[in-house]
Formats: C-alpha cells, structure tokens, sequence
C-alpha cells in the first residue's frame, strides 16, 4: 500500500488568518466589510495590529497573535503545521521592504507545503471567499510526514552504522 500521502479535511467552518503589510491595512479592513456575511460563519484570526483594527472597524471577532515583526507570521505557520488554521489572506505590500522578510518567506513556504490557500492580493482573496469550498468540506493529501520522519531516521542511521 502506498502510504507516501495522507488525507486532511479542511472543515465546513475554516479557521482563517488575516495579515496585512501597514499601506495594506485600509484595503483589508475594506475587504472584511464587504466580505462580512462570510466572514462571520467562519473563525478569525490574526497578527496583532491586523487583528485588532479589522475587529475595532467592523465589529467580527479576531483573535490576534504577536505583531508581524515581533513573530506573528511565525505563530500562524506554527498553527498551519498544526492543522489550526486552514486559509491565508495576507494583504502584502510589495513595494516596500519589511524587516521581518524572512518571516514571510518562511509562512508562504510552509502554507505551500500544507497545501494552504492563501491570497497575497485582493484579487486571489475575493476568489478564495466567494469559492464554493467556503461552504463544505475539502479534503486534500499531504504528505505523510510521520513516515518521511520515520524513513529518514532509518536511513540516516545506516549512514551512522
Ligand atoms: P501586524 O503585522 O498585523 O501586527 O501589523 C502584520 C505584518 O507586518 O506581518
């Protein structure tokens, strides 16, 4: 049997990180207003400041993380790992260099290896809210990673013996 991939369900209710660069920030607060009704079926979460002005200016609860630069990307790929959070919207600003550039690279890889959407413009977010998917199940393969895990020790063992 091959066993190399696993199957993850992403819930019917998504856990749903919201990120936003600071010349983002508006265009994401404006995003959550017009995307509400939606929005409001599902569990909010965010990095600090993000969190807190999307939930002052249209009344949904976010729960926040650390601020971006001080780690808050890092805790949303942490909960990505742990199945914890399903979908990305990450308002980023490409025109201007952020300190915590590594922080970002690392969320978008590991959103890519957990098979993740995730939007980092306004475009790819209205396509990822108004999917279908919103509204039921997905189920999608991962790697099985507790046997890579598993073949890995066995093999760089051999290598030590
Ligand atoms: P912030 O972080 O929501 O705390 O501003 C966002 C970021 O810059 O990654």
């Amino acid at each position: 049997m091959d066993n190399s991939a696993v199957e993850f369900v992403i819930g019917k209710q998504k856990n749903i990180a919201l990120i936003a660069h600071d010349n983002k920030k508006g265009e994401i607060i404006e995003w959550c207003k017009q995307h509400e009704d939606i929005l409001k079926k599902h569990f909010l979460f965010g990095t600090g400041t993000t969190a807190r002005m999307v939930a002052e200016h249209t009344g949904l609860p976010v729960r926040g993380f650390n601020s971006g630069p001080l780690g808050g990307d890092l805790q949303i790929g942490a909960r990505i790992v742990d199945n914890k959070i399903d979908i990305v919207i990450f308002f980023s600003d490409p025109l201007t260099a952020q300190p915590h550039d590594p922080d970002v690279k690392a969320l978008l890889r590991i959103a890519q290896v957990y098979d993740i959407p995730i939007a980092n413009n306004k475009a790819t977010a209205d396509f990822i809210i108004t999917s279908s998917f919103m509204d039921r199940e997905y189920t999608h393969q991962l790697i099985n990673f507790k046997k890579t895990v598993e073949e890995r020790a066995v093999r760089l063992d051999e290598s030590i013996d």
